[in-house]
């Protein structure tokens, strides 16, 4: 197979926090090899949240003719 090269824009993924609305949530634990689960906590009321298989903040690469709307919901840093 020949190597195929394309420019891509990189793409920040931030999760707001769902109690003060305000903080970034971030990761505040590895991630358990069992169950998937990631410890989150805001950056600035400290609320924690557990996200499965995915953290934040992260960073997703996506063509430049794609839409950041569509690169949200698709890769999970495995
Ligand atoms: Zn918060």
């Amino acid at each position: 197979m020949p190597e195929i090269k394309r420019p891509v824009q990189t793409i920040e993924v931030n999760y707001v926090c769902d109690k003060c609305g305000y903080g970034m949530m971030k990761k505040v634990s590895e991630m358990d090899s069992n169950t998937g689960d990631i410890m989150h906590e805001c950056m600035i009321c400290g609320h924690p949240q557990i996200f499965q298989w995915r953290s934040y903040p992260r960073i997703n690469y996506i063509g430049l003719d794609e839409s950041i709307d569509e690169s949200t919901d698709t890769s999970d840093d495995r």
